[in-house]
């Protein structure tokens, strides 16, 4: 089987260099465990902090060892009578072909008419980080204006549309217009495209003239100064990621402009999905039942075979995805 290696660990823009290609041999089945086939592997922004050696949330990845992330196989051999062969399953065994594995880290799918890969994106972690984000971080009302950065991607998107649902005025920020268009078909209210709008804060207060109530950032950097600059008082804002610093090599300035959160008197929150996991039950009979009556749409942008791994992780970083971006494996 085949497997994906951190060969070295990025400095700035991850390239093809960092990652190594590896056949690797199968150890034979013990009893308890599973031979799993990946059919879907995920890459995901997260998983460039792991690439640094530091102290995180989650620990580093180590070097010239297989990668970890989340992807969806099928169990093709089994020494286990609670996965018999054919039980789909997610795992954190990504990056990979195939698993020879004890089953605690595998959760069995449930039986639905849905694309398994939807449990890599809006079905699971990033969906769920989107849903999250709204109900439990910044608790959006009906009527109040939304500010979403990495809007088409697979938290934003997911955002967007769960914003929409929820009777918000949704603002979208893009680095496209193709992007722009996938979000204008979900009835995002405005959208701005951060590469061609000029000045991002004006545009903003194009966009937001009464100012924003709740914003989701996903970007950092110039949009948080501009998201500050027009948010109303008491403002709130869940700070899902800052993808726009992932790759920077020197610290990066602050926007200038953070007194604002004194005088506007604003409420800033980070947040890791995985800590309010217990919730995932709730959030996933909503979304199902969402999917299910065409009230939310699943992008997905689809690389083909391992070997393009890589280039899907780096293209997260230059924008080549509109929502979840997956690694198709078999
Ligand atoms: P996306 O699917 O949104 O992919 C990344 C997108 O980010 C790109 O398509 C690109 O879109 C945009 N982007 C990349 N670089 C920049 C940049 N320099 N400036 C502005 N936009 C940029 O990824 P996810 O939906 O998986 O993740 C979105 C964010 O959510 C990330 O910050 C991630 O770390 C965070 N996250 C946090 C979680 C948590 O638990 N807190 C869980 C999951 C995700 P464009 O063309 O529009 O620039």
């Amino acid at each position: 089987t085949r497997e994906i290696h951190l060969a070295s660990r990025p400095e700035g823009m991850p390239t093809a260099e960092n990652f190594a290609l590896v056949n690797q041999s199968l150890a034979p089945l013990a009893d308890g465990q599973v031979l799993i086939k990946n059919l879907w592997m995920s890459v995901d922004p997260y998983m460039r902090g792991r690439m640094v050696d530091r102290k995180s949330y989650v620990p580093p990845f180590a070097l010239n060892q297989v990668l970890e992330g989340g992807a969806i196989g099928e169990v093709i051999a089994s020494k286990n009578s609670d996965f018999p062969v054919g039980t789909k399953v997610s795992s954190m065994l990504g990056w990979r072909e195939h698993a020879v594995t004890d089953t605690a880290g595998l959760t069995a799918l449930p039986q639905t008419e849905l694309d398994s890969s939807h449990f890599l994106g809006v079905l699971g972690m990033p969906g769920m980080t989107a849903w999250t984000g709204l109900t439990r971080i910044t608790d959006l009302k009906a009527g109040e204006t939304l500010f979403v950065s990495a809007a088409s991607g697979a938290v934003g998107s997911v955002a967007c549309q769960i914003g929409k649902l929820m009777g918000a005025r949704v603002i979208a920020s893009v680095g496209s217009d193709e992007k722009a268009e996938l979000l204008r078909s979900y009835g995002v209210d405005a959208i701005i495209n951060y590469k061609t709008c000029g000045n991002l804060t004006q545009a903003l207060t194009k966009a937001a003239p009464e100012g924003i109530d709740v914003y989701f950032e996903n970007v950092g950097g110039e949009h948080l100064a501009a998201a500050l600059s027009n948010m109303k008082d008491h403002g709130r804002i869940a700070v899902c990621g800052m993808i726009s610093q992932y790759n920077d090599t020197a610290p990066t300035p602050g926007p200038d402009n953070l007194a604002l959160i004194v005088m506007r008197k604003l409420k800033l929150e980070g947040f890791i999905v995985s800590e309010h996991w217990a919730h995932y039950p709730e959030f996933a009979v909503k979304m199902a039942q969402w999917l299910a009556e065409g009230k939310v749409k699943a992008e997905q942008t689809i690389y083909q075979g391992l070997e393009q791994a890589p280039d899907a992780f780096i293209g997260l970083f230059e924008g080549k995805n509109r929502g979840k971006m997956l690694v198709k494996l078999a």
